[in-house]
């Protein structure tokens, strides 16, 4: 990380990828929650290795095609199961306490249908269904978009939804810039 370049601070989706890429250990069950173009995938897929897998979610049949290609450009297709569904529906797909990562990019697809945004309840839905999933110090990781009125009333959601979880015990943190002239993303980070 170079302070003289344009990219420091890190955006939060440079941070997040940092950060789990740092803790996710070969074998590793992790989802991604919002696939959308797949860069997040990507990068989980390279953190599992060979032996783990990536379960990615999105509503969008765009965003499962573009991550799809992504992944299999690179390699690593057989690493990953997407599932053209609500990320409410991961538990369908994980056993209880077997997951060490879920995180999600809030939003809308980039360069896509801007309607179909993330929406409250269902991403307050699909952070409940993943505490469930999640192993004991499993870690979930969200970047939260508050620059217009229905991503802030949603980061503001998440983010009470993450104190929540910090009166039962978990350890949680939140990384974005300050002073910008709309509010900048910024992301949590919760330890179960
Ligand atoms: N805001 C980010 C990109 C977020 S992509 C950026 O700027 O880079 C968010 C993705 O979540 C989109 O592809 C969208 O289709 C997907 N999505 C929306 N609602 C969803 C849901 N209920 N379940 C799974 N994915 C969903």
């Amino acid at each position: 990380m170079n302070p003289s370049e344009s990219q420091f601070p890190p955006r939060p989706t440079a941070l997040v990828q940092q950060m789990l890429g740092g803790m996710i250990c070969e074998g590793d069950l992790v989802i991604d929650a919002t696939a959308g173009n797949g860069h997040d995938t990507l990068l989980l897929a390279a953190c599992v290795g060979e032996s783990g897998r990536v379960l990615a979610f999105d509503v969008q049949e765009a965003a499962i095609i573009s991550a799809r290609g992504k992944v299999s450009a690179a390699g690593l297709a057989n690493r990953v199961e997407f599932y053209q569904e609500s990320h409410e529906r991961m538990g369908d797909h994980a056993a209880e306490e077997s997951v060490a990562v879920v995180m999600f990019n809030l939003g809308y697809l980039p360069g896509e249908d801007h309607e179909r945004t993330t929406e409250t309840g269902t991403t307050l839905g699909a952070l409940d269904v993943a505490v469930g999933i999640l192993k004991p110090h499993g870690v979930l990781a969200v970047v939260c978009y508050p620059g217009h009125p229905a991503g802030a009333k949603e980061a503001e959601a998440v983010e009470a939804w993450m104190t929540v979880r910090v009166a039962q015990g978990w350890r949680v943190a939140k990384y974005g810039a300050i002073g910008t002239r709309k509010p900048a993303p910024f992301l949590l980070v919760a330890a179960k």
